[in-house]
């Protein structure tokens, strides 16, 4: 097979504004955003990935605008037979400019979604679904899954409402589920029993979002033992120092989670060497795509830690996320977010939904999934050079 050339890079902006907010303990989401990059090659043949751009509001128009302006001049000089080689390429060319700007978020993220896209691009060049290449990528010798599920949970339930949001969530066929605490102890409390109550026996975690100092988690988390939480997500900082995780461990009754705010390699290995994590969640719109995340899937393995992707943006990122998880072979949860996003609905097209708790995936070439524009285009953007 020739050589892995672009031709064109194409950012796609969406914006739709939000009935309800979505809370976190450390912000509101007052619209939901969504920056897909697709390329193409000089065959024609294209991909299609995605750049976190969750915070702030401004941000995917900053990103949009670093993708045009940065990461489009690279195409000519990007050339390799993997992704992985073109990444590297892209790394690079762009590291001087990531320490003199300090841009490391905005460009690890447009870096990570065109990261993304090449490995489309690249899995339907050899007409074959993205899980079997990633698995390849992972573990060479061992075929993969020939027809691929993977359990899934609902996120992004708010302590508003909680009881009432995970039953439509179970109804639409969740069958685990992961609720927002870090308000305040009261809310919190009541947010988990009423989140236990509706969930009965079934599987129950929590996001902190950051949202506690090392004494308060300490404080806070034996109280929650009789929850029997699957996990207890981000309890502390992501730049707290390894000794305060090292210190909430014995506090905690439940594993604890980390991951979609770690943002460099040596950074993820520290964490799973020192963190005393059960669950590593990284991002791989947020960080490093797909060719970064395999390498943390590696090594979250070899230290017995469990693979689950961090994911809440739109439907090319989550299917992304279904197709790393299905090829680490893992037995993780893929996040699948529970409030109405049409950027996330209308690009799946009916993929990916949730049946006793599993989804499969599709088994056409790369992601399985061309988002139809068209469906797209009240929420379309105009980009902004
Ligand atoms: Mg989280």
């Amino acid at each position: 097979m020739s050589a892995l050339k672009l031709q064109t890079l194409t950012p796609h902006l969406y914006r739709v504004p939000l009935d309800q907010p979505v809370v976190t303990s450390f912000g509101t989401m007052r619209a939901r955003w969504a920056l897909w990059v697709c390329v193409r090659d000089p065959d024609g043949v294209e991909g299609w990935g995605e750049v976190w751009c969750n915070f702030p509001d401004s941000g995917a128009l900053h990103r949009c605008r670093l993708l045009q302006e940065v990461f489009t001049p690279l195409l000519p000089v990007l050339r390799g037979d993997d992704p992985a080689q073109l990444s590297a390429q892209i790394a690079a060319r762009t590291r001087i400019l990531r320490l003199q700007s300090a841009e490391y978020g905005p460009l690890d993220q447009c870096a990570a979604g065109l990261d993304v896209a090449i490995w489309d691009l690249h899995a339907r060049r050899l007409g074959q679904p993205l899980y079997e290449v990633l698995h390849r990528a992972l573990q060479p010798t061992t075929p993969s899954p020939a027809s691929p599920r993977v359990r899934a949970y609902a996120s992004g339930i708010n302590p508003q409402g909680a009881g009432q949001t995970l039953e439509r969530a179970a109804q639409a066929g969740q069958r685990a589920f992961k609720v927002k605490v870090g308000f305040g102890d009261d809310i919190d409390l009541r947010t988990l029993q009423e989140a236990r109550a509706a969930a009965g026996d079934r599987w129950l975690a929590a996001d902190a979002n950051q949202g506690w100092t090392l004494e308060q988690a300490q404080a806070f988390l034996p109280q929650l033992e009789e929850f029997n939480l699957a996990w207890m997500e981000e309890p502390l900082a992501a730049d707290a120092p390894a000794i305060d995780w090292q210190a909430l461990r014995a506090f905690a009754p439940m594993p604890l989670a980390a991951g979609e705010n770690i943002n460099h390699l040596p950074a993820f290995h520290a964490a799973l060497q020192h963190w005393g994590l059960g669950v590593m969640q990284p991002d791989l719109a947020k960080w490093g795509g797909f060719t970064g995340c395999l390498e943390v899937v590696r090594q979250s393995r070899a230290h017995g830690v469990m693979y689950c992707p961090h994911y809440l943006g739109g439907g090319i990122g989550l299917m992304a996320s279904a197709h790393l998880l299905a090829a680490s072979g893992q037995d993780g949860l893929l996040e699948m977010d529970v409030n109405p996003n049409p950027l996330r609905t209308e690009a799946l097209s009916g993929a990916l939904m949730p049946q006793e708790g599993w989804v499969g995936l599709p088994d056409s070439p790369g992601l399985g999934l061309t988002p139809n524009l068209a469906a797209m285009k009240a929420w379309a953007q105009p980009l902004p050079i």
